[in-house]
């Protein structure tokens, strides 16, 4: 059973889920991905091929458009189009935590924008990091000024996956300095403002799902863009990313065991598959016990949030789920490099890119050190 945005119930078959998403996965990703890679560019076909297949808005209830599922349906999404392309994962990751915003506390008006979001007509950019506010996110000054009926918004974020392509950013400003994390509220601010200038940052991952550097300069947004959802509306909504970000890594490190599997029992070394020697075959059976231990823990958190489990108690299962899957990717890409040997930092196998990709997950959502502290703190320790 899997819980909506509204709070209805919905079921569903799993098994008969992740097949719809594998199938996906493999006919409408897979083939088309690499030329996006090369050219380094968001394809927004992709985007709106997900969308018509229904799987962007997958917890939007259907009066938005949307499947009425829960965080789990959105997990096996993620798991299965990781499998096929981490960066694709990515780029509708994106839509799903900040169109959940965006479908929970928006107005009338805000809402018809996740309706477009789920028609694969308005793509979406999280636009929270700045160079002075990575994991303290307390620290945003992007400031959001009254005038008259509308907000002029000032400053910088940086690292915003999509920023430079997506119709709508979901800026995180701060409305009030005295306040603290009370003086925050979020705004869907139209990419095209005047004001707004955006700059593609060179990286050595996510090419194909860009990250950008979003300038406000005096941009001007109606005050119907301002949400109400503030603070605490994006602990929950890092949460529940946090979630998603340990099934897309699931994917991920799925993907580079079965690869290096079919490539260990292949490749021939002393007239045998160096898979029959047993410090590889043990490699890669260390590496199967990551992968299933990423897959319980990252369900066992996504279930409870779809079972209305209370943050305060659920901080434990996704802290401890992102955090494994963020360390456990790193380990089995690593092992897939490995056991690929000399050709592994060829651009003849997948393997450098996929333990290249790999390399980002410890440090964005939260880094490990965060989730170690949230786990400490649950564990009752006055852990700073
Ligand atoms: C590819 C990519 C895509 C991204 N996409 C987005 C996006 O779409 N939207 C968005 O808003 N942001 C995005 N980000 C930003 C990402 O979430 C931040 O990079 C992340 O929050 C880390 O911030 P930082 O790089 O400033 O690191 P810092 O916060 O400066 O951390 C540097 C180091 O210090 C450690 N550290 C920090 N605080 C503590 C502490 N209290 N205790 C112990 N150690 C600590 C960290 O663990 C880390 O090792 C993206 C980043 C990347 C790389």
């Amino acid at each position: 059973m899997s819980v909506t945005e509204t709070g209805e119930s919905r079921r569903i078959d799993e098994r008969e889920y992740r097949a719809l998403c594998r199938t996906f996965a493999e006919r409408e990703i897979a083939p088309r991905w690499a030329e996006a890679d090369s050219a380094a560019e968001f394809p927004r076909a992709f985007y709106e091929a997900a969308a018509q297949a229904g799987f962007v808005g997958v917890t939007f209830p259907p009066a938005l458009g949307g499947a009425g599922l829960g965080c789990t349906e959105e997990a096996v999404f993620l798991e299965e189009a990781s499998r096929v392309n981490p960066n694709f994962a990515v780029a509708i990751l994106v839509q799903y935590v900040a169109g959940s915003v965006l479908a929970r506390f928006g107005t009338a008006e805000q809402r018809r924008l996740a309706a477009d979001n789920a028609a694969g007509k308005c793509l979406l950019a999280l636009t929270l990091t700045e160079p002075g506010a990575g994991n303290d996110i307390q620290a945003v000054a992007t400031t959001a000024r009254r005038d008259g009926d509308a907000w002029v918004l000032n400053g910088l974020k940086a690292f915003i996956t999509l920023g430079g392509v997506a119709d709508v950013l979901l800026v995180l400003a701060r409305t009030d300095s005295d306040r603290g994390r009370a003086g925050m509220t979020f705004f869907a601010v139209d990419r095209d403002t005047p004001g707004i200038v955006t700059t593609k940052m060179g990286t050595w991952v996510n090419r194909p799902a860009p990250t950008y550097k979003v300038a406000f300069d005096d941009a001007r947004v109606p005050d119907t863009r301002r949400l109400t959802a503030g603070f605490r509306e994006l602990m929950e909504a890092f949460n529940r990313e946090r979630i998603l970000v340990a099934a897309r890594w699931l994917g991920h490190m799925q993907h580079a065991l079965d690869w290096a599997v079919r490539y260990a029992r292949e490749r021939h070394q002393f007239g045998r598959p160096i898979g029959s020697y047993q410090s590889i075959a043990f490699q890669l059976a260390q590496a199967h016990v990551d992968v299933e231990a990423t897959r319980r823990l990252t369900y066992h958190a996504a279930r409870r949030w779809d079972d209305g489990v209370p943050l305060a108690e659920l901080i434990l299962d996704v802290s401890s789920a992102k955090l494994f899957a963020t360390q456990a990717v790193v380990r089995v890409t690593q092992t897939a490099l490995h056991v690929a040997g000399g050709w592994g930092v060829t651009d003849e196998l997948p393997a450098m890119r996929m333990a290249l990709d790999a390399l980002v997950a410890p440090v964005t959502v939260g880094s490990w050190e965060i989730q170690l502290r949230a786990i400490a703190r649950r564990m009752g320790l006055p852990c700073d």
